[in-house]
């Protein structure tokens, strides 16, 4: 099946000039996302690892259902506020200004083997400070998996400290 049929392109989303990859057709397709997240749980059950890292909100979709498919603990990281408990955070550059992202605190151990999984790798900026925030923890990271990668933004460049995986390269 060619996942790549499923992701709609939305010209000038979020903002003028930037052609934004629009996931919901593949949610929207019973089979094609079913198809998404067993390929994707391929890729991660060559993987030695023992916990799942996902940003909301896109990330949460994918990250569920393959933690579910390959039985693996999940951890959520949200923007500022979200999260209950007690929160570690990295604040990091975006293209135009600054984001921050939160995890709680005894979310990651020292030790723990960490996936860290997404919808769409752009310029790898958001994985970049989600890892960072792991190893800060003591986890390591040992791959990011994500359903598609935006090449001509050369996130794999940014990201070479890692193993990167995808489905789709455009
Ligand atoms: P990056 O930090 O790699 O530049 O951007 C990746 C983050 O922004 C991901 O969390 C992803 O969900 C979101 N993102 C950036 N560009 C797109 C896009 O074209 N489509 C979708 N669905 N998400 C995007």
């Amino acid at each position: 099946m060619d996942l790549e049929s499923f992701v709609r392109d939305v010209p000038n989303f979020p903002k003028e000039g930037v052609v934004f990859k629009d996931v919901t057709p593949l949610l929207k397709d019973p089979l094609a996302f079913r198809e998404c997240i067993l390929r994707l749980s391929e890729k991660a059950m060559k993987v030695d690892f023992n916990i799942m890292v996902a940003p909301e909100a896109r990330g949460f979709i994918f990250a569920a259902p393959l933690a579910f498919e390959i039985g693996k603990a999940l951890v959520p990281v949200r923007k500022p506020g979200k999260l209950p408990y007690k929160t570690k955070e990295i604040e990091y550059e975006l293209e135009y200004g600054r984001a921050t992202l939160q995890m709680h605190v005894d979310a990651i151990n020292r030790g723990d083997r960490v996936l860290i999984v997404d919808d769409i790798l752009a310029t790898g900026g958001t994985m970049q400070a989600i890892a960072e925030m792991i190893e800060e923890s003591g986890g390591e990271v040992v791959e990011i998996l994500c359903l598609a990668e935006l090449g001509f933004l050369e996130p794999r460049k940014r990201l070479s400290r890692y193993s990167v995986e995808t489905l789709i390269t455009y």
